[in-house]
Protein backbone atom coordinates (compact mmCIF):
# COMPACT_ATOMS: atom_id res chain seq x y z
CA UNK A 1 0.00 0.00 0.00
CA UNK A 2 1.37 3.40 -0.87
CA UNK A 3 1.02 6.66 0.99
CA UNK A 4 -1.64 8.58 0.88
CA UNK A 5 -2.31 12.05 -0.98
CA UNK A 6 -3.34 14.25 1.85
CA UNK A 7 -5.31 17.07 1.86
CA UNK A 8 -3.43 18.45 4.37
CA UNK A 9 -0.05 17.52 6.18
CA UNK A 10 0.77 20.20 8.61
CA UNK A 11 3.85 17.77 10.38
CA UNK A 12 5.26 17.63 6.62
CA UNK A 13 4.37 21.51 6.35
CA UNK A 14 6.26 22.54 9.89
CA UNK A 15 9.14 20.19 9.58
CA UNK A 16 11.67 22.57 7.63
CA UNK A 17 10.73 25.46 9.60
CA UNK A 18 11.60 24.08 12.74
CA UNK A 19 14.60 25.42 12.77
CA UNK A 20 13.45 28.91 12.51
CA UNK A 21 10.18 28.17 14.49
CA UNK A 22 11.76 26.48 17.53
CA UNK A 23 14.36 29.28 18.23
CA UNK A 24 11.29 31.95 17.59
CA UNK A 25 8.92 30.52 20.27
CA UNK A 26 11.70 30.14 22.86
CA UNK A 27 12.51 34.10 22.27
CA UNK A 28 9.04 35.12 22.78
CA UNK A 29 8.56 32.94 26.16
CA UNK A 30 11.74 34.52 27.57
CA UNK A 31 10.86 38.15 26.78
CA UNK A 32 7.52 38.79 25.14
CA UNK A 33 3.82 39.58 26.38
CA UNK A 34 1.75 36.60 26.52
CA UNK A 35 -1.35 39.03 25.46
CA UNK A 36 -0.94 41.58 22.84
CA UNK A 37 3.00 40.90 22.72
CA UNK A 38 5.56 42.58 20.22
CA UNK A 39 4.69 39.34 17.55
CA UNK A 40 1.59 40.25 17.05
CA UNK A 41 2.96 44.36 16.29
CA UNK A 42 5.78 42.81 13.89
CA UNK A 43 2.93 40.76 12.20
CA UNK A 44 0.49 43.32 11.84
CA UNK A 45 3.08 46.09 10.74
CA UNK A 46 5.02 43.32 7.83
CA UNK A 47 0.72 42.11 6.60
CA UNK A 48 -0.02 45.83 6.08
CA UNK A 49 3.75 46.31 4.52
CA UNK A 50 3.18 43.82 2.33
CA UNK A 51 0.04 44.87 1.24
CA UNK A 52 0.35 48.80 1.30
CA UNK A 53 -2.23 49.02 3.90
CA UNK A 54 -2.31 52.25 6.35
CA UNK A 55 -3.07 49.36 8.79
CA UNK A 56 -3.74 45.50 9.52
CA UNK A 57 -5.18 45.08 13.16
CA UNK A 58 -5.11 41.49 14.03
CA UNK A 59 -7.87 39.44 15.94
CA UNK A 60 -8.74 35.63 16.98
CA UNK A 61 -10.07 34.48 13.70
CA UNK A 62 -11.12 35.16 10.21
CA UNK A 63 -15.16 35.35 11.25
CA UNK A 64 -14.43 38.09 14.16
CA UNK A 65 -12.42 39.86 11.63
CA UNK A 66 -15.32 39.95 9.39
CA UNK A 67 -18.26 40.64 12.13
CA UNK A 68 -15.78 43.19 14.37
CA UNK A 69 -15.40 45.17 10.97
CA UNK A 70 -18.86 45.38 10.47
CA UNK A 71 -19.71 46.52 13.98
CA UNK A 72 -17.33 48.77 13.38
CA UNK A 73 -18.86 50.56 10.72
CA UNK A 74 -22.16 50.57 13.01
CA UNK A 75 -23.75 48.13 11.23
CA UNK A 76 -26.28 46.12 13.59
CA UNK A 77 -30.23 45.06 13.64
CA UNK A 78 -32.42 45.96 10.83
CA UNK A 79 -29.09 46.94 8.67
CA UNK A 80 -29.02 44.33 5.47
CA UNK A 81 -25.15 43.01 4.44
CA UNK A 82 -25.51 41.22 0.73
CA UNK A 83 -22.78 38.32 -0.09
CA UNK A 84 -23.00 35.42 -2.47
CA UNK A 85 -24.51 32.22 -1.23
CA UNK A 86 -21.89 30.12 -2.23
CA UNK A 87 -19.47 30.43 0.38
CA UNK A 88 -18.21 28.87 3.76
CA UNK A 89 -20.76 29.81 5.83
CA UNK A 90 -18.50 32.13 8.51
CA UNK A 91 -19.24 34.75 5.95
CA UNK A 92 -22.48 34.92 7.08
CA UNK A 93 -21.93 34.05 10.71
CA UNK A 94 -20.04 37.04 10.50
CA UNK A 95 -23.29 39.23 9.08
CA UNK A 96 -25.41 37.60 11.95
CA UNK A 97 -22.92 38.62 14.71
CA UNK A 98 -23.12 42.06 14.16
CA UNK A 99 -26.59 41.43 14.07
CA UNK A 100 -27.41 42.47 10.59
CA UNK A 101 -29.37 40.52 7.76
CA UNK A 102 -27.44 38.07 5.85
CA UNK A 103 -29.15 39.01 2.13
CA UNK A 104 -27.14 35.78 -0.24
CA UNK A 105 -27.13 36.24 -3.71
CA UNK A 106 -26.16 33.33 -6.58
CA UNK A 107 -23.06 32.51 -7.73
CA UNK A 108 -22.31 33.41 -11.13
CA UNK A 109 -21.39 29.93 -12.44
CA UNK A 110 -17.90 30.18 -14.33
CA UNK A 111 -16.01 31.61 -11.65
CA UNK A 112 -18.15 30.35 -8.56
CA UNK A 113 -17.70 33.63 -6.94
CA UNK A 114 -20.70 36.34 -6.27
CA UNK A 115 -21.82 37.18 -9.29
CA UNK A 116 -22.16 40.75 -9.30
CA UNK A 117 -24.65 40.89 -12.03
CA UNK A 118 -27.22 39.79 -9.39
CA UNK A 119 -26.29 42.71 -6.87
CA UNK A 120 -28.57 44.98 -7.73
CA UNK A 121 -31.86 43.36 -7.30
CA UNK A 122 -30.63 42.27 -3.95
CA UNK A 123 -29.89 46.28 -2.80
CA UNK A 124 -32.87 47.71 -0.38
CA UNK A 125 -32.49 50.99 1.53
CA UNK A 126 -31.32 48.86 4.31
CA UNK A 127 -28.24 47.32 2.70
CA UNK A 128 -24.97 48.90 4.29
CA UNK A 129 -22.61 46.74 3.04
CA UNK A 130 -21.20 43.58 0.48
CA UNK A 131 -19.25 41.12 1.36
CA UNK A 132 -17.39 39.78 -2.02
CA UNK A 133 -15.94 36.58 -1.06
CA UNK A 134 -12.32 35.36 -3.14
CA UNK A 135 -13.45 31.97 -3.13
CA UNK A 136 -10.70 28.88 -3.10
CA UNK A 137 -8.73 31.97 -3.72
CA UNK A 138 -9.53 33.67 -6.78
CA UNK A 139 -10.31 37.37 -6.59
CA UNK A 140 -13.83 38.67 -7.44
CA UNK A 141 -13.62 41.60 -10.60
CA UNK A 142 -12.52 44.59 -8.57
CA UNK A 143 -13.53 47.02 -11.50
CA UNK A 144 -17.35 46.42 -11.75
CA UNK A 145 -17.45 45.45 -7.97
CA UNK A 146 -15.83 48.83 -7.03
CA UNK A 147 -18.34 50.63 -9.41
CA UNK A 148 -21.16 48.27 -8.24
CA UNK A 149 -20.29 49.72 -4.53
CA UNK A 150 -20.23 53.16 -5.63
CA UNK A 151 -23.51 52.88 -7.69
CA UNK A 152 -25.52 51.62 -4.47
CA UNK A 153 -23.22 53.80 -1.76
CA UNK A 154 -22.12 50.62 -0.22
CA UNK A 155 -19.67 49.40 2.02
CA UNK A 156 -16.74 46.95 0.50
CA UNK A 157 -15.34 44.01 3.21
CA UNK A 158 -14.08 41.71 1.36
CA UNK A 159 -13.79 38.33 2.91
CA UNK A 160 -9.84 37.71 2.00
CA UNK A 161 -9.69 34.36 3.85
CA UNK A 162 -8.90 32.64 0.64
CA UNK A 163 -7.34 34.89 -1.14
CA UNK A 164 -3.91 35.51 0.60
CA UNK A 165 -1.18 37.28 -1.89
CA UNK A 166 -3.89 36.88 -4.72
CA UNK A 167 -4.08 39.29 -7.31
CA UNK A 168 -7.48 41.20 -8.49
CA UNK A 169 -8.01 41.52 -12.46
CA UNK A 170 -6.54 45.31 -11.65
CA UNK A 171 -3.21 43.73 -10.14
CA UNK A 172 -4.25 44.86 -6.45
CA UNK A 173 -3.52 42.57 -3.98
CA UNK A 174 -7.14 40.88 -2.62
CA UNK A 175 -7.58 42.73 1.31
CA UNK A 176 -6.73 45.77 -0.40
CA UNK A 177 -9.78 46.56 -3.17
CA UNK A 178 -12.87 47.56 -0.60
CA UNK A 179 -13.14 49.77 2.08
CA UNK A 180 -11.74 46.87 4.29
CA UNK A 181 -10.18 43.33 4.16
CA UNK A 182 -10.41 40.30 6.59
CA UNK A 183 -8.05 37.67 6.67
CA UNK A 184 -8.83 34.40 8.23
CA UNK A 185 -4.95 32.33 9.33
CA UNK A 186 -6.66 29.52 9.87
CA UNK A 187 -3.77 25.99 9.87
CA UNK A 188 -6.14 25.13 6.35
CA UNK A 189 -5.03 28.72 4.81
CA UNK A 190 -2.45 29.71 2.36
CA UNK A 191 -0.55 31.43 5.40
CA UNK A 192 -2.09 29.51 8.58
CA UNK A 193 -1.23 29.96 12.14
CA UNK A 194 -1.72 26.61 14.54
CA UNK A 195 -4.92 27.07 15.59
CA UNK A 196 -7.26 30.17 15.13
CA UNK A 197 -6.10 33.87 13.79
CA UNK A 198 -7.51 37.11 11.56
CA UNK A 199 -6.74 40.31 10.99
CA UNK A 200 -8.43 43.32 9.16
CA UNK A 201 -6.61 45.50 6.85
CA UNK A 202 -7.90 48.75 6.12
CA UNK A 203 -6.35 52.70 4.80
CA UNK A 204 -8.96 53.98 7.61
CA UNK A 205 -7.57 55.23 10.75
CA UNK A 206 -10.79 55.52 12.56
CA UNK A 207 -12.03 52.21 11.37
CA UNK A 208 -8.68 50.69 12.76
CA UNK A 209 -8.37 52.47 16.52
CA UNK A 210 -12.22 51.11 16.48
CA UNK A 211 -11.22 48.00 15.39
CA UNK A 212 -8.28 47.81 18.33
CA UNK A 213 -10.76 48.69 21.34
CA UNK A 214 -13.60 46.28 19.89
CA UNK A 215 -10.85 43.36 19.70
CA UNK A 216 -10.27 43.85 23.03
CA UNK A 217 -13.35 43.49 25.26
CA UNK A 218 -14.11 47.13 24.41
CA UNK A 219 -11.15 48.63 26.26
CA UNK A 220 -9.90 51.89 25.33
CA UNK A 221 -6.98 51.09 28.14
CA UNK A 222 -7.07 48.99 31.20
CA UNK A 223 -10.16 50.33 32.89
CA UNK A 224 -11.65 52.01 30.48
CA UNK A 225 -14.68 50.52 28.21
CA UNK A 226 -16.50 51.95 25.16
CA UNK A 227 -18.51 48.62 24.22
CA UNK A 228 -19.74 46.07 25.17
CA UNK A 229 -17.33 43.44 22.83
CA UNK A 230 -15.68 39.81 22.39
CA UNK A 231 -12.26 39.29 23.35
CA UNK A 232 -10.61 38.55 20.10
CA UNK A 233 -7.12 39.47 19.96
CA UNK A 234 -4.46 37.71 18.00
CA UNK A 235 -2.44 35.40 19.71
CA UNK A 236 1.34 36.56 20.97
CA UNK A 237 2.35 32.87 20.04
CA UNK A 238 0.13 32.70 16.85
CA UNK A 239 1.70 35.70 15.60
CA UNK A 240 5.47 34.05 16.06
CA UNK A 241 3.63 31.36 13.83
CA UNK A 242 2.82 33.83 11.21
CA UNK A 243 6.03 36.20 11.53
CA UNK A 244 8.00 32.71 10.84
CA UNK A 245 5.74 31.52 8.18
CA UNK A 246 5.08 35.31 5.88
CA UNK A 247 8.62 35.40 4.09
CA UNK A 248 7.58 32.15 2.49
CA UNK A 249 4.27 32.93 1.40
CA UNK A 250 4.83 34.28 -1.84
CA UNK A 251 7.25 31.41 -2.73
CA UNK A 252 4.75 28.94 -1.25
CA UNK A 253 1.81 30.44 -3.77
CA UNK A 254 4.13 30.22 -6.29
CA UNK A 255 4.41 26.46 -5.83
CA UNK A 256 0.72 25.51 -5.56
CA UNK A 257 0.50 27.80 -9.18
CA UNK A 258 2.88 25.12 -10.52
CA UNK A 259 0.34 22.26 -8.80
CA UNK A 260 -2.27 24.30 -10.66
CA UNK A 261 -0.97 23.83 -13.40
CA UNK A 262 0.16 20.38 -13.99
CA UNK A 263 -3.74 19.52 -12.70
CA UNK A 264 -4.95 22.22 -15.72
CA UNK A 265 -2.67 19.84 -17.87
CA UNK A 266 -3.20 16.09 -16.39
CA UNK A 267 -7.02 16.93 -16.33
CA UNK A 268 -7.64 18.85 -19.72
CA UNK A 269 -10.39 16.88 -21.38
CA UNK A 270 -10.63 14.29 -19.53
CA UNK A 271 -14.55 12.81 -18.60
CA UNK A 272 -16.92 15.46 -17.72
CA UNK A 273 -14.32 17.50 -16.02
CA UNK A 274 -14.85 21.11 -15.29
CA UNK A 275 -11.68 22.58 -14.29
CA UNK A 276 -11.52 25.46 -12.34
CA UNK A 277 -10.64 29.00 -14.22
CA UNK A 278 -8.03 31.08 -12.88
CA UNK A 279 -9.54 34.29 -13.67
CA UNK A 280 -7.79 37.57 -14.33
CA UNK A 281 -5.15 38.97 -12.20
CA UNK A 282 -3.66 36.53 -9.85
CA UNK A 283 -4.95 33.29 -8.74
CA UNK A 284 -3.88 32.02 -4.71
CA UNK A 285 -5.00 28.68 -5.55
CA UNK A 286 -6.05 28.22 -2.22
CA UNK A 287 -8.06 25.28 -3.38
CA UNK A 288 -8.33 23.11 -6.40
CA UNK A 289 -11.63 22.82 -6.97
CA UNK A 290 -12.72 20.88 -10.52
CA UNK A 291 -16.78 19.71 -10.89
CA UNK A 292 -18.40 16.55 -11.83
CA UNK A 293 -22.14 15.25 -12.22
CA UNK A 294 -20.31 11.97 -10.64
CA UNK A 295 -18.74 13.51 -7.57
CA UNK A 296 -19.61 11.26 -5.08
CA UNK A 297 -18.67 8.24 -7.09
CA UNK A 298 -15.25 9.86 -7.86
CA UNK A 299 -14.75 10.59 -4.04
CA UNK A 300 -15.24 7.38 -3.28
CA UNK A 301 -12.45 6.08 -6.21
CA UNK A 302 -10.22 8.26 -5.16
CA UNK A 303 -10.95 7.30 -1.07
CA UNK A 304 -10.06 3.83 -1.79
CA UNK A 305 -6.45 4.22 -4.11
CA UNK A 306 -5.50 6.52 -0.95
CA UNK A 307 -6.08 9.85 -2.62
CA UNK A 308 -7.58 12.61 -0.62
CA UNK A 309 -10.36 15.19 -1.63
CA UNK A 310 -12.83 17.27 0.24
CA UNK A 311 -16.10 19.53 -0.37
CA UNK A 312 -15.84 22.76 -0.14
CA UNK A 313 -18.72 23.42 0.94
CA UNK A 314 -21.56 20.37 0.51
CA UNK A 315 -24.75 21.70 2.11
CA UNK A 316 -25.07 25.52 1.29
CA UNK A 317 -25.50 28.48 4.44
CA UNK A 318 -29.15 28.92 3.24
CA UNK A 319 -29.49 24.44 3.66
CA UNK A 320 -28.38 23.88 7.15
CA UNK A 321 -30.34 22.82 9.57
CA UNK A 322 -30.25 25.29 12.12
CA UNK A 323 -31.21 24.20 16.10
CA UNK A 324 -33.29 26.59 17.47
CA UNK A 325 -31.91 26.01 20.94
CA UNK A 326 -28.64 27.14 19.46
CA UNK A 327 -29.47 30.16 18.67
CA UNK A 328 -31.93 31.77 16.31
CA UNK A 329 -32.05 31.80 12.89
CA UNK A 330 -34.20 32.76 10.25
CA UNK A 331 -32.21 33.32 6.84
CA UNK A 332 -35.42 33.15 4.95
CA UNK A 333 -34.64 31.23 2.47
CA UNK A 334 -35.28 27.19 0.82
CA UNK A 335 -33.92 25.01 -1.68
CA UNK A 336 -34.14 26.63 -4.86
CA UNK A 337 -33.78 29.58 -4.22
CA UNK A 338 -30.09 29.56 -5.13
CA UNK A 339 -29.95 27.43 -7.75
CA UNK A 340 -26.55 28.06 -8.74
CA UNK A 341 -24.79 27.60 -5.21
CA UNK A 342 -27.11 24.69 -4.96
CA UNK A 343 -25.96 22.87 -7.80
CA UNK A 344 -21.91 23.89 -7.01
CA UNK A 345 -22.69 22.02 -3.92
CA UNK A 346 -23.52 18.73 -5.28
CA UNK A 347 -20.59 18.96 -8.22
CA UNK A 348 -17.76 20.24 -6.97
CA UNK A 349 -14.72 18.42 -5.22
CA UNK A 350 -11.75 19.67 -4.11
CA UNK A 351 -8.46 18.06 -5.22
CA UNK A 352 -5.44 17.67 -2.56
CA UNK A 353 -3.44 21.22 -3.00
CA UNK A 354 -0.44 22.69 -0.92
CA UNK A 355 2.53 24.07 -1.09
CA UNK A 356 4.49 20.98 0.26
CA UNK A 357 2.62 18.15 -1.89
CA UNK A 358 5.41 17.04 -4.81
CA UNK A 359 4.56 16.63 -8.08
CA UNK A 360 4.37 12.82 -7.92
CA UNK A 361 1.59 12.92 -5.83
CA UNK A 362 -0.47 15.60 -8.06
CA UNK A 363 0.37 13.27 -10.66
CA UNK A 364 -0.69 10.20 -8.85
CA UNK A 365 -3.94 12.20 -7.99
CA UNK A 366 -4.17 12.45 -12.09
CA UNK A 367 -3.45 9.31 -12.65
CA UNK A 368 -6.64 8.08 -10.44
CA UNK A 369 -8.60 10.95 -11.42
CA UNK A 370 -8.14 9.51 -15.27
CA UNK A 371 -8.53 5.53 -14.26
CA UNK A 372 -11.87 6.58 -12.72
CA UNK A 373 -13.45 8.41 -15.92
CA UNK A 374 -11.74 5.47 -18.31
C1 LIG B 1 -11.81 30.30 6.81
C2 LIG B 1 -12.83 31.23 6.29
C3 LIG B 1 -13.50 32.16 7.12
C4 LIG B 1 -13.43 32.15 8.61
O1 LIG B 1 -12.21 32.15 9.16
P1 LIG B 1 -12.00 31.56 10.63
O2 LIG B 1 -10.62 32.01 10.93
O3 LIG B 1 -12.12 30.08 10.55
O4 LIG B 1 -13.00 32.18 11.54
C5 LIG B 1 -14.36 33.07 6.54
N1 LIG B 1 -14.60 33.05 5.23
C6 LIG B 1 -14.01 32.17 4.41
C7 LIG B 1 -14.31 32.22 2.94
C8 LIG B 1 -13.12 31.22 4.91
O5 LIG B 1 -12.57 30.33 4.08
Amino acid sequence: MTDDVPTKDYARQYGPLWPELGPALERVFRGDAPVLGRAVREFEDAWAAMHGSRHCVGVGNGTDALALTLRAWGVGPGDEVVTCAHTFVATVTAIAMAGARPVLVDAEPESMLLDLHRVAAAVTDRTRALIPVHLYGRVVDPVPLRSLAERHGLRVLEDAAQAHGALGADLRLAGTIGDAGAFSFHPSKNLGAFGDAGAVLTDDDELAERLRVLRNLGKLDKYTVRALSPNSKLDTLQAVVLNTKLPHLDRWNRRRAELAGRYAVGLEGVGDLQLPEPGGGVHAWHLYVVRTGRRDALREFLRQRGVGSGIHYPIPPHLQSYDPRLGKVDLGYRAGDFPIAERLAETIVSLPLGHELRDDEIDRVIDTVREFFG
